[in-house]
């Protein structure tokens, strides 16, 4: 594909390791019931995926957080988008996200959610960028650690497009540039 520099996680690798956390997440959350928050738009794909290695009975419910616009650096700025149409006081919830990179998002939505009383609240990424973190976030699942690089693809978007393919890349500096 033409605007792809280099590919950094391939579809097989993708669909092997979310299987893998799938098969771990229903191994600990074994007898319960378990709200899958996912953060769109980003983790949408991963999602999907995520919940048919689940044996467990799943919700979803769904959160917008706004925090990079169409900048491809963070601005720090977060601010709920779209909240969750139900309460999750007393529920096992799992945040279900595409990168966590500074951390600030996610920071920001774990105050918020812990206020609301769930029986528990954790965290499953696909993709973690721990260089650039600015805050502790105590992650419970990652798929892949992933360099310092802006990446694009399963979820990850530029500029809204391009979260359909499904492998994760490093896009040539012209679409970046000429976008
Ligand atoms: P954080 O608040 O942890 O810095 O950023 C979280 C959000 O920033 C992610 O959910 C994602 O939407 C966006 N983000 C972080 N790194 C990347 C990246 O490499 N590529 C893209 N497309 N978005 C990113």
């Amino acid at each position: 594909m033409d605007i792809v520099d280099r590919i950094i996680i391939s579809e097989e690798e993708i669909q092997a390791r979310v299987r893998e956390l799938g098969e771990a997440i229903s191994r600990d959350y074994a007898g319960k019931t378990i709200t899958l928050l996912c953060v769109l738009k980003g983790g949408l794909m991963f999602l999907c995926d995520l919940a048919k290695h689940i044996t467990q009975p799943v919700a979803y419910d769904f959160m917008s957080v706004s925090s990079y616009g169409d900048a491809t650096e963070t601005s720090g700025v977060v601010r709920i988008v779209k909240d969750l149409e139900e309460s999750i006081e007393g529920k096992h919830v799992l945040i279900v996200e595409d990168i966590i990179d500074t951390g600030l998002t996610l920071s920001y939505l774990l105050n918020n959610l812990h206020s609301r009383n769930p029986a528990s609240l954790r965290i499953c990424t696909l993709l973690n960028k721990p260089e650039n973190r600015r805050v502790e976030i105590p992650i419970d699942y990652v798929g892949f650690e992933v360099p310092n690089a802006f990446l694009v693809g399963y979820g990850l978007d530029f500029k809204q497009l391009y979260r359909n393919i499904p492998f994760v890349f490093v896009p040539k500096k012209e679409l970046i540039e000429n976008l």
